[in-house]
């Protein structure tokens, strides 16, 4: 695999960003995880395995579709990659299959896992069932009532689903549960983490599985258009489907990177997951990155439509591209997000999840920037289907009485 401008050194350092800040307990197993992806990444085999799911059981590669309607609508020339085609609809299979094909290889029988909206354990559960292994799923109390839809397909897919109590009852709280059991576990479990997140080597490691998506834009874009685009749009929660669209294109310039964040309600604390307009510098779950916290650093509540960008901290590779000033980070709104489900689903046919709205709408508030000749590709990381209850009570709270949806 081509090494970019960003490589971490081998404690995960992305310079002055990542690291491994976790207890003692975990370094070990941390370590060791480190040394056998080393080895595999550089192992032809394994590759072939990992292409042979990745084309028959995920269904890549995904589509780049030209979207004629939007474009006209943005005034330039836009692809969608399709993300949402992959199996069990997001981007994130991509990495738990990687991650399942090496946990057989270190000979580990139990997979465990967190989820936020449900995507990351829904993908996890699915592969697990593939291959006959054992599977823990950690959720927030919160997050399961949120997405009940998520938590019967990891059900049905024979996953022990575990109710986490703690504080906030969300996404933090199900990593540090998560965290516990595999320290305690650890001979026989593998932790598969669902973003760029985390202690080293789970940023670089999540980024390598997902930049699938990136190499593939790549080649089909210089098929359909011969060049690259000028702008590569991507929502950004922990940035796995940011980090894989953009990772085979760090190196040329001419490309724009942008990642969006969640706006929330407004950019206040306790409002809001936009960590690059709010946040700081600080270490949260085993890296050091932009955090929401407060004066004494305590971790900030978040909020946004969408669960899956709702998280206090953003990986470690994206704080760094931000001060090469080689991609750039920006936020929207709830609203706007919303907006930009009803217009692609009118325009497109296609119901987009709320994460992957966020580009969307990003791109439909600086419509009047782009030129004609700009060639755009959003990174649509999922389908809708999982957040139609979400988006009725959005409706239902938001629309005036008697005003007609949008
Ligand atoms: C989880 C998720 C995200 C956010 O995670 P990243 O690591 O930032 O990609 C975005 N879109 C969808 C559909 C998701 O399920």
């Amino acid at each position: 695999m081509p090494r970019g401008i960003t490589e971490p050194d081998n404690l995960g350092h992305f310079g002055p960003y990542g690291g491994m800040f976790v207890p003692e307990t975990l370094m070990s197993p941390l370590k060791e995880l480190a040394e056998q992806y080393d080895k595999v990444r550089r192992d032809a085999a394994f590759h072939k395995e990992l292409d042979y799911y990745l084309r028959n059981f995920v269904g890549r590669p995904t589509p780049l579709y030209h979207a004629q309607r939007l474009s006209k609508e943005l005034g330039a020339t836009v692809y969608l990659k399709r993300e949402d085609l992959c199996h069990t609809g997001a981007h994130k299979i991509n990495n738990s299959l990687g991650q399942v094909l090496l946990a057989r290889r270190m000979g580990k029988r139990r997979i465990i896992a967190e989820t936020g909206a449900g995507q990351h354990g829904v993908a996890t559960a699915t592969v697990a069932a593939m291959f006959g292994l054992e599977c823990v799923i950690y959720m927030g109390a919160v997050d399961m009532e949120r997405q009940a839809l998520n938590v019967s397909r990891m059900r049905r897919l024979g996953a022990t689903v575990v109710s986490v109590t703690a504080g906030q009852q969300t996404l933090k709280e199900a990593i540090n549960e998560a965290m516990r059991d595999w320290v305690t576990n650890v001979r026989e479990t593998h932790y598969i983490l669902g973003s760029v997140l985390g202690a080293h080597p789970y940023p670089m490691m999540v980024r390598d599985f997902q930049s699938v998506i990136g190499r593939e834009t790549r080649r089909q874009i210089l098929a359909a258009e011969q060049r690259v685009p000028t702008h590569i749009i991507a929502c950004v929660g922990g940035g796995s489907n940011a980090i894989g669209i953009f990772y085979p294109f760090i190196k040329d310039k001419r490309v724009r990177l942008i990642g969006v964040e969640a706006g929330g309600d407004a950019i206040k604390p306790g409002h809001h997951a936009a960590r690059f307009a709010g946040g700081r510098l600080g270490i949260l779950q085993g890296t050091r990155t932009f955090v929401l916290q407060d004066a004494d650093g305590q971790i900030q509540l978040t909020h946004s439509v969408s669960a899956g960008l709702d998280y206090a901290a953003v990986g470690p590779e994206h704080a760094l591209l931000r001060d090469l000033k080689r991609a750039e980070y920006y936020h929207a709104s709830d609203a706007e997000a919303m907006k930009a489900v009803n217009t692609l689903c009118r325009l497109e046919g296609i119901l987009p999840a709320l994460e992957s709205a966020h580009a969307i709408a990003y791109a439909m508030k600086k419509r009047r920037s782009f030129k004609s000749r700009d060639l755009i590709i959003f990174n649509l990381s999922g389908r809708g289907d999982k957040d139609v209850q979400q988006m009725e009570t959005w409706d239902a709270t938001h629309l005036k009485d008697g005003a007609k949806k949008p």
